[in-house]
């Protein structure tokens, strides 16, 4: 299958598109098409396991894969899982499910691509014949770091270097990265939020002489965010796993349509489930779910998309996000798939921090879309009395998306059954979590931890309380401004180093 930039370039296969991860025009790789699955197919996704499942939905946009290799590169990454299910569905009552992505090796649902990506990305590498070694560079709201971090350790001919806002991630998230061990690791943080940190990176994958220079030095560019398509087509998997669930349970039947509600930051996770959708997967209503930073609520309501706005810090850090890289990939389909279009806008976006989008046409090609946002009071609330009605922990994250749903079911009459992506374990934010369910503070994360667990019974990820035993490797604190220079001196650092070895 081909590829084409929401800015126009052309590439041609879906190897090369994951290798290069953002096209040169700045743009974001789409597939030319999207490849149909029916209902016959659903039922019998019904007999297989996730990694089967993840294998089938896959190989319709990596056609240059082989199907075999592609379904022994999804069963390693998602025997990393617990039960090897990536993507288990919790019903919660009648109407509504949550679909737990956090089951991985970092807790969080990016795990449910990173672990998968670098195998990916090796399989490319030898498909495209590339003689150069990878850079993959991220940038984090605070869990792809640690997602990425953790498949990407020593794996040959790869280096990662991985920027997080400093003060814009939570404890354990910035822990989990600090701590990473491994030869090709570098974690560094940022004086600034998560979009500086994107800007920057995505600065140097457009600026054509920095490309060079990376090059000379033996490296190829690459990113683990999900503006790579690489990271994205497998989270279009778990839609369709989560339909097939409820039918082979007798949820639904095959065919009746049903609701998503996502928690937003980048725009990537309801962007696959989107993507499902046009790809056959009945679905009524997809909910976006953002925290204080509701430029999103905004754009869906008014068409206009506007940065020059108050940024806020909140308790769902992952989500603190202004500029949503991946609605690019969704202007794209509701403007006639026409490049021109976007470039525009987006050269106006880059003047501006603005564009501007007729509203009525979001309303007649993006109508599945419902966008609704809480403040910090509300998703406190929503965690609070999930726990109280349900007994069910959620992360601050997920609160936000319960939130959504409380909204939504108290103001539309819709019988369609609701899955709520649910995207992080809550012991990845003790403090606030501990906070808002038992109304007492404790600054100390693992005394947090502990708390927690007697308060719930709900036993923490042991990758997550043993963090306290492991040492801090990576203290780096950059400005935003350095960030193309630090990445040239860590790559000119290892030439060095082999060369005096
Ligand atoms: C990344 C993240 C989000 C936002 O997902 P996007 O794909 O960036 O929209 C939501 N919740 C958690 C816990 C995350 O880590």
């Amino acid at each position: 299958m081909e590829y084409i930039s929401t800015r126009g370039e052309k590439i041609l296969s879906s190897g090369a598109a994951i290798l290069k991860g953002l096209a040169s025009d700045g743009g974001l790789y789409v597939p030319v098409s999207f490849p149909q699955i029916d209902a016959l197919e659903i039922e019998k996704m019904c007999e297989l396991d996730y990694a089967e499942r993840a294998s089938l939905i896959l190989s319709k946009f990596l056609t240059d894969f082989d199907i075999f290799d592609l379904k022994e590169m999804c069963a390693k990454a998602y025997a990393k899982f617990e039960n090897a299910d990536a993507a288990p569905i919790v019903k919660v009552d009648d109407d509504a499910f949550l679909m737990e992505l956090w089951h991985g090796p970092t807790s969080a649902f990016k795990d449910v691509a990173l672990t998968l990506l670098p195998y990916l990305l090796t399989y490319a590498r030898q498909s495209e014949g590339t003689n150069k070694k990878t850079l993959i560079l991220v940038a984090t709201s605070g869990d792809t770091g640690k997602a990425a971090l953790e498949g990407f350790a020593d794996v040959p001919d790869t280096e990662i270097i991985v920027f997080y806002p400093s003060d814009g991630v939570s404890e354990m998230q910035k822990l989990q990265m600090q701590t990473t061990v491994g030869k090709n690791v570098n974690v560094i943080g940022i004086n600034g939020n998560f979009d500086d940190a994107q800007t920057a990176v995505k600065q140097i994958f457009k600026d054509p002489a920095t490309v060079e220079q990376i090059e000379s030095l033996g490296y190829s560019l690459s990113s683990a965010n999900s503006i790579n398509w690489g990271r994205l087509a497998p989270q279009i998997a778990y839609y369709f796993s989560a339909y097939v669930d409820l039918v082979s349970s007798n949820e639904i039947k095959n065919g009746t349509p049903i609701n998503f509600v996502v928690p937003v930051g980048n725009f990537g996770n309801v962007l696959a489930a989107y993507y499902a959708k046009k790809m056959g997967l009945p679905v009524n209503k997809l909910l976006i779910a953002s925290n204080s930073n509701n430029i999103l609520t905004d754009f869906f309501k008014t068409g206009i998309y506007d940065t020059n706005r108050k940024f806020f810090k909140t308790i769902s850090p992952s989500m603190d996000i202004l500029i949503s890289s991946n609605l690019e990939r969704l202007l794209f389909e509701i403007s006639n798939r026409d490049p021109s279009n976007i470039t525009k806008l987006m050269s106006e976006f880059d003047m501006y921090g603005l564009y501007e989008v007729p509203v009525n046409i979001i309303d007649e090609e993006a109508g599945e879309f419902i966008a609704y946002w809480s403040d910090e009071d509300e998703t406190s609330e929503a965690l609070y009395n999930f726990y109280d009605m349900f007994e069910y922990l959620l992360d601050p994250h997920t609160a936000v998306a319960v939130a959504a749903y409380f909204n939504y079911i108290a103001e539309e009459d819709d019988p369609t059954k609701t899955v709520i992506v649910s995207t992080a374990n809550p012991y990845k934010f003790p403090q606030d979590v501990l906070n808002i369910l038992t109304r007492r503070y404790e600054k100390d994360a693992f005394k947090a931890i502990r708390k927690l667990e007697l308060a719930t019974g709900i036993p923490a990820p042991d990758t997550i309380a043993e963090l306290s035993d492991l040492s801090v490797i990576h203290t780096d604190v950059i400005n935003k401004s350095e960030v193309k220079n630090k990445v040239l001196s860590i790559l000119h650092n290892i030439n060095n180093a082999k060369e005096s070895n």
